[in-house]
């Protein structure tokens, strides 16, 4: 229940708005904060669309993503790496896409995100107004200020590969899985493996990590074995424990198989 509304005109006004208000909240499109689920919860809405930049840029060896970009603008971008293009498909439907925003799916930092599993691979780095920038985990941990845009590293021979699995196209995904590695040498280094759904936030696998790193691929079977060790997902009403560990076992699988496929 929004039980006040501000438009303000430049993101320091925004952010001290932020600081002084309670239970202010950033109203980027408000696809998540304006859904059923906030109905009862009293906030202070901070309108942020019109301040954020809504531009993707490419620099050298990186690409810098406005937190006002929508979904679609990254579906519909020739800049972006397919697997972040893939990522923003994933979301339900066009209408959706239209309107929400990289910094309110950042922001949501829900468990079935489509976004933040490829910014958790990708080590991505968060720039904030007023404040310095922060790596997506650190940010996660503990959210502060107004994301302005997300910087992605993407040296020479970095793959990315991301993949969902969902009960049907156009629904949330139940698991999420980005994956990243430098293939130079022909095998996985700098290997990062991120996944939601199993657990309440989406979080890297650092031990899955490092029982790949600096190697080849392994053969199907044993790689499926492997991430499936690495998991302990929570029964709810989305899964069992063991359906999700087999599910995103065999996703893991798929993915890290398909960056051995970029390398050929
Ligand atoms: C039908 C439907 C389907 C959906 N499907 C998906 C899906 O497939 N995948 C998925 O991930 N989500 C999905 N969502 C949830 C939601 O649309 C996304 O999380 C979306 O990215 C939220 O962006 P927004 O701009 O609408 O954020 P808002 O609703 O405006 O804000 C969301 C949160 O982010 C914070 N925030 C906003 N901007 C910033 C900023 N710049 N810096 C810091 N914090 C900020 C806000 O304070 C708020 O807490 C769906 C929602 C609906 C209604």
């Amino acid at each position: 229940m929004v039980h006040a509304y501000y438009r303000p005109e430049t993101l320091e006004e925004a952010q001290m708005l932020l600081e002084r208000e309670k239970d202010a909240r950033l109203l980027a499109g408000g696809s998540y904060l304006l859904s059923p689920q906030f109905r009862d919860i009293p906030m202070s809405a901070i309108a942020v669309s019109g301040l954020l930049p809504h531009s993707i840029e490419r620099r050298e060896e990186s690409l810098l993503i406005g937190a006002g970009v929508r979904f679609q603008d990254l579906a519909d971008s020739a800049l972006i790496p397919e697997a972040l293009k893939h990522a923003a498909l994933g979301m339900a439907n066009r209408n959706v896409r239209n309107r929400a925003t990289v910094g309110g799916n950042i922001g949501a930092d829900r468990s079935c995100s489509s976004l933040l599993p490829f910014f958790f691979a990708a080590e991505a780095v968060y720039h904030r107004a007023g404040l310095n920038p922060i790596s997506a985990e650190l940010w996660r941990e503990k959210p502060s200020g107004i994301i302005t845009a997300v910087e992605l590293a993407l040296p020479e021979g970095r793959a990315f590969a991301y993949g969902k699995y969902s009960r049907s196209a156009c629904d949330l995904a139940l698991i999420g899985c980005a994956v990243r590695a430098d293939l130079g040498s022909g095998r996985l280094d700098n290997l990062r493996i991120a996944l939601g759904g199993l657990s309440a936030h989406v979080k890297r696998f650092p031990g899955l990590e490092a029982l790949l790193e600096g190697k080849a691929v392994p053969p199907r079977a044993e790689l499926e074995a492997m991430a499936a060790s690495c998991f302990s997902p929570i029964d709810d009403l989305r899964g069992s424990a063991a359906f999700k560990r087999r599910r995103a076992a065999v996703l893991v699988a798929d993915l890290v198989g398909s960056l051995k496929e970029q390398c050929a």
